[in-house]
């Protein structure tokens, strides 16, 4: 971060989120940004009022941003700080607030040494490529390419770890129609997820946690095994009479969370009352429940395999390496996952995990027979405590009258035995493939519980 925050006279009551690139209103990117960011800010208990998108107009992120300033404290933008002809947020922003568009030497040589090392990227040729193929080299970016950003001087600027525009704060005074003026601040952030949101996780939550009056207290309790009209029936009551703490229930990558908020007066009766709440939650969810906190579920699962000095293995056929990805996505992961293998023709299964071809012939590949062993064959193959195969019809095609399309079987061997499930699911291929390999971990999770 470079520069500071005039931080006594500033607070942060209210927000609205714009998101600008004309890519978001032709529906070819989803808006992420927009839902990331209404979720940092309900966190940090600053209410959004409005969420707006915008295209790459001059005149209309102009208008948006002025609107956006005459209802709230900050206006927090997404998109268009890159160097190309259609990102003009910087300019238009700067001139809204009254900065001054400068070049940062910080800045700049941030640039330089994320140039320094793209050179490094270099073509790295195999024997059995051609002479004249050998000597072509990577696409490099040429330092006459290198465009150093212009930022509003004076701002509070963060830095992009993961690409060339900087974030900026700019704070400022913005004239009321009383004749008064009132502090208000414009957030800029880069549009791609990837920079804008280790960005605003390292560096501008922070500040925006001080400018913040507001004092929260935010837990999470996380479910698997569980849909969400289930879990929000059985909490229907709580959330009926909440007041503080409340609890809002929600669903993303196959599991449902509750968040309970208690907002913490300035001074007076600030005790902890998140813990009865959450009490009451075990008492009727207790089963379901993975985790208090922040863990997802392949976390919790690496956690506790690594815990029970214990690994894993997958054979997948219907998710294509779905469960496996996601387990390697947890960092630490190589200490308890050994692998997986999609096994995706009946020959792989045969081959490679030992699937016998009259089984594959007379119970057919999506079948409990077939689920238990591949499970069974992997276990033998990896030598892993845990093996959990899955295989089913993700559609559209296929399926069979017995079992349609959505049928799922999901096994997991481990020094137990074999356990196998059957599951219905309905959707898309995409939706399919997702709650199955979710539904892979949950199977695991329950494996080592019960072991
Ligand atoms: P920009 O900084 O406007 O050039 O945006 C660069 C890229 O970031 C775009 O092409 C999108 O892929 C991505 N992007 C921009 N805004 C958003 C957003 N609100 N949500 C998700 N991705 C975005
Ligand atoms: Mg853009």
């Amino acid at each position: 971060m470079i520069g500071s925050v005039e931080h006594n006279r500033m607070r942060i009551h209210s927000a609205e989120i714009l998101s600008v690139g004309t890519e978001l209103l032709l529906g070819e990117t989803l808006d992420t940004n927009g839902y990331f960011l209404a979720r940092q800010l309900a966190e940090l208990g600053i209410s959004t009022y409005r969420h707006i998108v915008v295209g790459d107009n001059a005149k209309r992120i102009e208008k948006a941003i002025a609107d956006a300033l005459e209802c709230n404290d900050l206006v927090i933008t997404t998109g268009g700080l890159g160097p190309t002809a259609d990102d003009l947020t910087y300019d238009v922003a700067a001139k809204v607030a009254g900065f001054r568009l400068v070049s940062d030497p910080v800045i700049n040589r941030r640039i330089d040494e994320r140039f320094a090392l793209r050179k490094k990227t270099r073509f790295v040729a195999c024997t059995s490529i051609s002479e004249d193929k050998q000597n072509v080299s990577v696409v490099g970016l040429a330092k006459s390419h290198v465009v150093y950003p212009l930022v509003p001087e004076g701002a509070t600027l963060f830095m992009n770890e993961n690409g060339t525009s900087p974030g900026a704060l700019m704070t400022f005074d913005w004239p009321l129609p009383t004749g008064e003026s009132r502090r208000k601040a414009i957030l800029l952030l880069p549009g791609p997820p990837g920079e804008m949101e280790p960005m605003f996780l390292r560096e501008v939550r922070p500040v925006l946690e001080k400018l913040s009056p507001e004092r929260l207290i935010n837990r999470y309790v996380h479910l698997t095994g569980i849909g969400e009209p289930d879990a929000e029936a059985a909490v229907r009551d709580l959330v009926d009479q909440q007041t503080n703490p409340t609890i809002a229930v929600y669903v993303r990558d196959g599991d449902v969370s509750f968040r309970i908020t208690q907002r913490l007066a300035e001074d007076g009766d600030n005790e902890d009352r998140t813990g009865t709440l959450i009490d009451l939650i075990k008492e009727r969810l207790g089963v379901y429940i993975y985790e208090i906190g922040t863990r997802s579920l392949t976390e919790v699962v690496c956690d506790k395999l690594l815990e029970s000095g214990a690994t894993c293995a997958f054979a997948e056929s219907c998710t294509g390496g779905l469960a496996a990805s996601l387990m390697a996505r947890v960092p630490g992961a190589s200490n308890v996952f050994k692998g997986g293998v999609v096994t995706y023709t009946n020959a792989m299964k045969a081959d490679v995990l030992g699937v016998p071809d009259q089984l594959l012939r007379e119970e057919g590949p999506v079948s409990e027979a077939c689920a238990r062993a591949m499970a069974e064959g992997l276990y033998r193959l990896t030598g892993a405590d845990y093996a959990v195969s899955v295989t089913g019809f993700a559609g559209p095609a296929g399926g069979t009258i017995k079992y349609p399309v959505g049928t799922v079987f999901i096994a997991c061997r481990s020094r137990l035995g074999t356990r196998v499930i059957e599951r219905h699911y309905t959707g898309s291929r995409t939706n399919i493939q997702d709650r199955s390999a979710y539904a892979s971990i949950d199977l695991l999770y329950r494996s080592i519980e019960s072991s």
